[in-house]
């Protein structure tokens, strides 16, 4: 990445007159795209998350995470959202996520690490936060020691939506974001981006770095590593003869790595059949695959076609009307909404049901935080006004009643919209300046006018591309905009989330 000090402003080297055109004069500037916290979960295998039963103690605050999003929408829906986001991430760094139960017990309270029976690593919750705080999680281990580590808090006083404002998908992943190890994006297309600036349900490769640095990428299972393939049909994985006693077949361990990726088993009906095979692609208690299982004949004729009906589901189904010795291919592959994840492959001939593959070994027993784990600081912005001094990339205190822990949370943008003229003169001045805590003064000479300031919008997709900026819409509600373009102005960007 070049600096951008001397970064000429294009579309000024052939104006004559520079004095009559706007200026933008930098007064700090700071290079930096995404961050990690410096914290990750032991076993990136099965990290697992939780919603929080209504009235579960945060801090002595009760959650109402049922009561107030239901009141926007159903429970499949909001449930259906905040499960996208953590497949999200899923998809590009080696991690699986799995949502299980919640049994109630109050926040913070003492037990595993990771891998805690009565909930998730990541316990999902809402209550009322301060006003313009749309949600707010705690850092992973071991930044935050104990059960609090990774928790997420989102405001139930927010007016959520899906696929508009306040999308809450994008603050789920944003949130799981943090709890996964990731602090805050300057590149203001990025999930991790420290304002809301617009609906974002999908990873900027900032974020696909950031969270790659911490996890790395998803790693392909046997069957695809070290020359191996069985992506293709003539390349299928025979099972033929691996049956039990049960004559039933379990293939454990398996994971796909990338969207549409498919994985072919060859099974042959034993001696001992009983009329029909039973197949199964298993995502459950795994990762948030959402899994598909479709059988031929030895012919590539269609036997039969499953899928399972959300994330974490098994895809299964029987065919009848097997015969000893036949073969079938199986094709393993992934539905929509999930594409990736770790899955488990099981065959039944037998009479027995299929007993699901358990999931991997995860627990981790509390241990203490190395960010000062819980601790009792008081400006914690989830019960705090807004506070001056910045956290771009470092931790704030997330303070609730009478629990408190490292971490951060997600602001509304809290100003108003601006004019597509002004958000282009405010991108471009983004774009010059990578933002860390950035001061612009905006001088008009002469009345900045239309002409003058369409100068600037082009200097702003000229050098969109080098930094990672998409258009600027979604980068201009993070700064305030004081005045008007008439007359001398300033332009200031908000202080940073912390
Ligand atoms: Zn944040």
């Amino acid at each position: 990445m070049q600096s951008s000090r001397n970064r000429p402003l294009p579309g000024r080297s052939s104006t004559p007159d520079r004095r009559s055109r706007p200026r933008l004069e930098g007064l700090e500037e700071r290079m930096l795209l995404y961050s990690t916290l410096g914290g990750d979960w032991v076993y990136g295998s099965r990290i697992t998350y939780s919603f929080v039963p209504d009235g579960t103690s945060i801090g002595g605050v009760p959650s109402s995470l049922f009561q107030s999003l239901n009141a926007r929408m159903p429970t499949a829906t909001w449930q259906r959202e905040i499960n996208a986001a953590a497949a999200v991430w899923q998809a590009v760094a080696n991690v699986n996520l799995v949502q299980v139960s919640d049994n109630g017990t109050g926040i913070g309270a003492p037990g595993n690490q990771q891998g805690d029976s009565r909930f998730g690593d990541i316990r999902i919750s809402a209550i009322p936060l301060s006003f313009g705080t749309l949600g707010a999680a705690y850092s992973p281990p071991q930044i935050n020691g104990g059960t609090l580590a990774g928790d997420i808090v989102f405001n139930s006083t927010t007016s959520w939506m899906v696929d508009a404002h306040y999308d809450l998908m994008t603050v789920a992943i944003h949130e799981f974001g943090h709890a996964l190890g990731m602090g805050h994006s300057d590149i203001g297309r990025a999930v991790m981006y420290s304002y809301y600036t617009t609906v974002k349900q999908t990873l900027h490769t900032d974020d696909v770095d950031g969270i790659r640095s911490v996890y790395g990428s998803r790693q392909p299972d046997y069957w695809n590593s070290n020359g191996r393939s069985n992506s293709m049909y003539w390349q299928a994985v025979s099972l033929d003869g691996s049956q039990n006693a049960a004559n039933q077949i379990t293939v454990a361990n398996l994971n796909l790595t990338s969207p549409g990726q498919t994985e072919w088993f060859w099974v042959v009906v034993p001696p001992t059949n009983t009329g029909s095979v039973t197949v199964a692609v298993q995502s459950t208690n795994l990762s948030m695959l959402t899994p598909r299982v479709t059988v031929f004949d030895a012919s590539l004729n269609s036997r039969g076609d499953a899928f399972g009906s959300s994330n974490s589901t098994t895809a299964q189904l029987t065919v009848p009307g097997v015969t000893a010795g036949q073969g079938f291919l199986v094709r393993a592959t992934a539905w929509t909404g999930g594409s990736t994840g770790a899955f488990a492959f099981q065959v039944n001939f037998g009479t027995t049901p299929l007993t699901p593959v358990a999931p991997p070994f995860t627990t981790v027993a509390s241990q203490t935080g190395t960010g000062g784990g819980l601790n009792t600081m008081t400006d914690g912005h989830a019960e705090g006004e807004e506070h001056e001094h910045e956290h771009e990339h470092g931790l704030g205190t997330v303070k609730i009643g009478h629990l408190s822990g490292l971490g951060d949370s997600l602001h509304e943008p809290g100003v108003a919209p601006i004019s597509p003229t002004a958000a282009g003169l405010l991108a471009a001045g983004a774009n010059s300046r990578p933002p860390g805590k950035v001061e612009f003064r905006l001088v008009t000479a002469a009345a900045a006018d239309a002409s003058a300031l369409g100068g600037l919008s082009g200097f702003t997709h000229a050098v969109s591309p080098a930094w990672g900026f998409g258009p600027m819409d979604d980068a201009s509600p993070a700064w305030e905009f004081q005045g008007g373009f008439a007359g001398f102005s300033t332009v200031r960007r908000r202080s940073p989330a912390r």
